[in-house]
């Protein structure tokens, strides 16, 4: 029996077990890739809204928190899948066959990209799919490509694209791009941009890596193809809960609903960072979060 087992070690998750660490709680950490940081191994740009810290990407950050919880004593366990969780009795069942019992969980389970779900999208991994604009630019650089989005993120990339690209062209299914200002101003003076509004991209072709895109342009218009070399999907993210659903409140897109405290609606059961954060999913507010959590839970076991 543990006093808290966290599910999760992005950065919602190691802050709850470093102010675990603090308080005096019995905390297990249980992740399941191979390494703990969660998106911040997908962060390739500067990060310099961390107040009191700057870094140059999520992987120097993570070097930060990991040296800061050197000293906090936890149990850690990555690579673990979970099979089922029974959030009233605060059980969780591990693939191994293993039984977890604590007084609290923690849900720091996050989000991940939403994919679009169209043929070629998970064939073509590694094989013309750009992760990241930062990350990836160099690859690209000379070559023509495909940007699918209509958000921050997306016009963000086909900018920094843009600067090594002939040409980009930037497919979003709604009829006006949803990007900050700041970014649709730059995306009119970069000429090597063209944005297809109201366009959706049904295919990605090729034989042993991306050589094409497939578009339909408007509904009942035939669709057509385009050649390109890569091809970057970024339309928004969804939360991990697939675990909890039929258990827990969530809003109508599957995200955990709490109070100021972190409490759901299930006693003794937390959600921290991005997975009950739809408003602002960001370092801090994650990291807070989690202190929130953990500080939440020692007052209860103390009464
Ligand atoms: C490209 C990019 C740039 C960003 N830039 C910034 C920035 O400049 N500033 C900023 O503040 N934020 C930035 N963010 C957002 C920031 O990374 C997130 O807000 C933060 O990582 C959220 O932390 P989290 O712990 O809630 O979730 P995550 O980081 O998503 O971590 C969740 C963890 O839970 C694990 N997990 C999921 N399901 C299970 C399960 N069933 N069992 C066990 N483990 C599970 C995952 O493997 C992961 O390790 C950026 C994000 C991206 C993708």
């Amino acid at each position: 029996m543990h006093d808290v087992i966290i599910i999760g070690a992005g950065p919602a998750g190691l802050s709850t077990a470093f102010w675990c660490d603090e308080l005096g709680l019995d905390a297990l950490v249980l992740e399941q890739a191979e390494e703990v940081g969660g998106q911040l191994h997908r962060v390739y740009n500067p990060i310099n809204n961390y107040l009191g810290l700057k870094a140059h990407d999520g992987a120097e950050l993570l070097v930060h928190f990991t040296a800061d919880l050197e000293d906090a004593e936890f149990d850690l366990w990555t690579q673990t899948s979970i099979s089922s969780v029974d959030l009233k009795a605060r059980r969780i069942s591990l693939a191994s066959g293993e039984e977890l019992q604590s007084i609290a969980i923690v849900i720091a389970t996050g989000v991940r990209p939403r994919e679009l779900g169209v043929p070629g999208e998970k064939e073509f991994v590694g094989k013309g799919m750009i992760e990241s604009g930062a990350r990836d630019r160099d690859r690209f650089a000379g070559h023509d490509v495909c940007v699918v989005g209509g958000g921050d993120a997306a016009v963000e990339n086909a900018l920094l694209l843009a600067e090594v690209c002939p040409t980009v062209t930037l497919v979003h299914r709604g009829r006006k791009l949803r990007a900050r200002r700041e970014f649709t101003e730059q995306l009119q003076a970069k000429h090597c941009i063209t944005v297809f509004t109201e366009s959706v991209l049904t295919r990605i072709i090729g034989s042993d890596r991306v050589e094409a895109v497939e578009i339909q342009r408007k509904q009942g218009l035939k669709p057509f193809q385009l050649a390109v070399r890569g091809v970057l999907i970024r339309i928004g993210v969804e939360p991990n809960t697939e675990l909890f659903r039929e258990q827990i409140e969530t809003d109508e897109r599957g995200y955990l609903v709490v109070n100021s405290q972190q409490e759901t609606n299930v006693p003794m059961i937390f959600a921290i960072g991005d997975v009950s954060n739809p408003i602002s999913p960001t370092i801090s507010s994650a990291s807070g979060a989690g202190a929130t959590a953990a500080k939440v839970i020692a007052s209860r076991l103390t009464k």
